[in-house]
């Protein structure tokens, strides 16, 4: 087998390996014979530990579909009748839980901060205080939009004071920014098989606390293949996925799991933490400028500044990096023209010095000024 290796700097899917791209080549099985059942089982203890979640306590529930899947699915299942949603947002993947609470028409707060601050933990306790009808509150690990690291720990202390349920979308952090879901204060978190795990796309998992899915069972049932009880007790009665199971992604993530395992929790978040730093070199010597402070930067996502160049032009730069095997990815701040490198997947610093010099190539092959030039 030789299958090309791109080098993804998109936000997910993210590069894989030969072993986990091959372990999708199996014999044909029908998802519903105890063989696969039993492999399931094992997939779903295995999350748990991504996480340190105790397996008498936590639970985890996968389902067919990409990351947003796990949103709606927490915010449409987990919300007892007349109460409200606090969503603390500061970028565009809180924003899209926004959007999950208004098709449902769930009671909801959409605490709106800047997109380049991090959130005022002030003025969520005021919410909060003002507002003691909130069961569920609701943010982003590492907003991918901009790479803003979120102060899990701290919010979900504050939900916990005033009693409500912690909810963090951390699908660009899990299985890279270490999490502990008992020191985060997490009742669920949230991701896909094909970002932190590094294997393929279709497969979602919700990680979170039993006894409070259990409680869901008599909330309000606002949807029939999102409901977290109904698949969470089917898998419990049966060891069984609801409805057909996205199957050749399953074995990619247990061989994906593996190779997390063997290469440590500590190990991995190390050589993320390499890719992120050879990003950083990259830009800094072409003079690109930062949309986010760094100090506030999660590690895995960088947001550069467009240049201002007359000769720059995204997509051209993409599409030449994009021809030699290298993939960059647009921005995602509906206020500044960024663009985004990422720290994904299987990866490592060599990669990052091997795109910077066709980058180098691309920008050179345009005619934009180097280092890069800002009108301010
Ligand atoms: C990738 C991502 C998602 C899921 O996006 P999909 O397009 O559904 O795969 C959700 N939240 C965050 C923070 C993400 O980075």
């Amino acid at each position: 087998m030789n299958i090309k290796r791109n080098i993804l700097l998109n936000a997910g899917p993210s590069t894989t390996t030969d072993t986990v791209k091959m372990a999708q080549v199996v014999p044909d099985i029908c998802p519903r014979e105890k063989e696969f059942a039993s492999m399931m089982k094992d997939l779903r203890a295995d999350l748990l530990k991504t996480v340190h979640a105790d397996p008498q306590q936590y639970t985890s529930v996968l389902f067919c579909g990409s990351g947003t899947l796990n949103i709606d699915v927490c915010l449409n299942s987990l919300l007892p009748a007349d109460k409200k949603v606090l969503v603390v947002n500061n970028g565009a993947y809180s924003t899209r839980a926004v959007e999950i609470c208004e098709y449902y028409g769930l009671p909801h707060i959409n605490l709106q901060f800047p997109v380049l601050e991090r959130p005022d933990l002030d003025v969520v306790r005021k919410t909060l205080e003002e507002n003691p009808d909130i069961a569920l509150v609701y943010t982003t690990h590492n907003e991918t939009g901009t790479g803003i690291l979120n102060p899990i720990r701290e919010i979900g202390a504050l939900a916990h004071e005033f009693g409500a349920v912690f909810i963090v979308d951390t699908t660009s952090t899990l299985a890279m920014r270490p999490i502990d879901v008992q020191k985060d204060n997490i009742d669920f978190c949230m991701a896909s098989a094909q970002k932190g795990l590094m294997a393929m796309t279709g497969l979602s998992f919700i990680i979170g606390r039993k006894d409070i899915i259990e409680a869901s069972k008599d909330y309000p049932k606002r949807s029939y293949y999102c409901n977290l009880y109904l698949q969470y007790h089917f898998f419990e009665k049966t060891g069984e996925m609801h409805f057909t199971p996205p199957v050749q992604t399953i074995y990619a993530t247990i061989q994906a799991l593996k190779e997390y395992f063997a290469e440590g929790e500590e190990a991995k978040w190390a050589r993320h933490t390499r890719v992120f730093n050879a990003i950083h070199k990259g830009l800094d010597e072409l003079g690109f400028k930062d949309a986010v402070k760094r100090e506030w930067q999660a590690g895995l996502v960088v947001s550069p500044i467009y240049p201002d160049d007359p000769n720059w032009d995204f997509e051209k730069v993409h599409d030449y990096c994009y021809e030699r095997g290298y993939t960059i990815y647009p921005g995602k701040i509906s206020t500044t023209n960024t663009f985004r490198l990422c720290a994904l997947g299987a990866i490592d610093e060599d990669d990052i010095t091997a795109f910077f010099k066709v980058f180098r190539e691309a920008l050179e092959h345009y005619n934009i000024a180097i280092p890069v030039v800002y009108n301010d």
